[in-house]
Formats: structure tokens, C-alpha cells, sequence
């Protein structure tokens, strides 16, 4: 089913999302998160963004389908800079550092173990939606005096919705 986006200042985006030690009911959750991310026009979602706080994300790029249960990033190359939107922060785009090229070490939506290599988006994709699970936007990236601004240009178009 198609959840509801959590927009900023949502406090659960904020908060650091819980480890899965759980399996059961998780396939729910996932078809969920797809449904939600393709609605949305999204590339990438975190369970936080549709108010649950599990360390879970979806994302598709580079003809690529990935879901990650408990993701932690093992290897990191490179870096680039390029503009990112995010579901939860309407009309914001911001340049924000990623590096190019990770080693992601996680769980499938079975719990088995996997390892998977990204480069280009999809990289880009996964360190956007991990950070999501530590609580951390795009917005963080931001100089100060432009985050100040942007906070109150998205809780001012969040009062208008
Ligand atoms: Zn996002």
C-alpha cells in the first residue's frame, strides 16, 4: 500500500533508525516502501520515510533494484559533488559530497548476508538513503546561514500543505 511521505521537520526523520533483527512481516513493509518510492517518483526511500525506524532502504538506479536490511557502508572511494533532492524535502536541491564508488555490507529482505558494489547514482542513491536511517539530511550539508533559511522555507511550505 502507499504510505504517506514523512516531510520535514517530521521528528522521525531525525531520529537513528533501529537495527532489524526481526524478519517476519518485512516483505510488507518492502512492497510498501516500493509502491511508495515508484508513487513519489522516487529513486530511493528509507523506512523512516514512511514513519518507520528500521534500518531498511529501497532504491533503483543504474538498472539496478536493491533493497539492504541493515546497511553499513565498508568501503568508500572517490568523491563528487552533485545536486540531490530527497522525498521528505520538497523543492530543496542541494550539492552534497558523496563518494563514487562503495562496498555495502547487509542483509536481503530474507536475511541473508549480501555485499554489493555501487557506483555513479546508485552509489550516490545508497549513501543518501543511509544517512536517512542515522537521521541525517541533505539540508546538514548545507553552510549554516543556507540551512537556517532552508529550515524555515520548508516548515513555512509544510504549514501551507
Ligand atoms: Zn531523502
Amino acid at each position: 500500500m502507499v504510505q504517506d511521505i514523512k516531510i520535514f521537520p517530521d521528528y522521525i526523520l531525525r531520529e537513528k533508525a533501529k537495527k532489524v533483527e526481526e524478519f517476519s512481516g518485512i516483505e510488507n513493509l518492502i512492497e510498501d516502501m516500493w509502491e511508495t518510492m515508484y508513487t513519489y517518483k522516487g529513486v530511493g526511500l528509507a523506512a523512516p520515510q514512511i514513519g518507520i525506524g528500521k534500518r531498511i532502504f529501497v532504491a533503483e538506479a543504474e538498472k539496478r533494484k536493491l533493497v539492504m536490511v541493515n546497511p553499513v557502508i565498508i568501503h568508500k572511494e572517490g568523491e563528487e559533488l552533485m545536486e540531490e533532492g530527497c522525498l521528505s524535502l520538497p523543492e530543496v536541491y542541494l550539492p552534497i559530497p558523496r563518494a563514487i564508488f562503495i562496498e555495502v555490507e547487509g542483509l536481503n529482505e530474507k536475511g541473508e548476508k549480501i555485499k554489493v558494489e555501487a557506483e555513479g547514482l546508485l552509489s550516490r542513491v545508497i549513501q543518501h538513503e543511509i544517512d536517512h536511517l542515522e537521521g541525517i539530511l541533505t539540508i546538514d550539508y548545507a553552510r549554516p546561514s543556507k540551512r537556517v533559511k532552508l529550515e524555515k522555507l520548508l516548515k513555512e511550505l509544510n504549514r501551507r500543505r
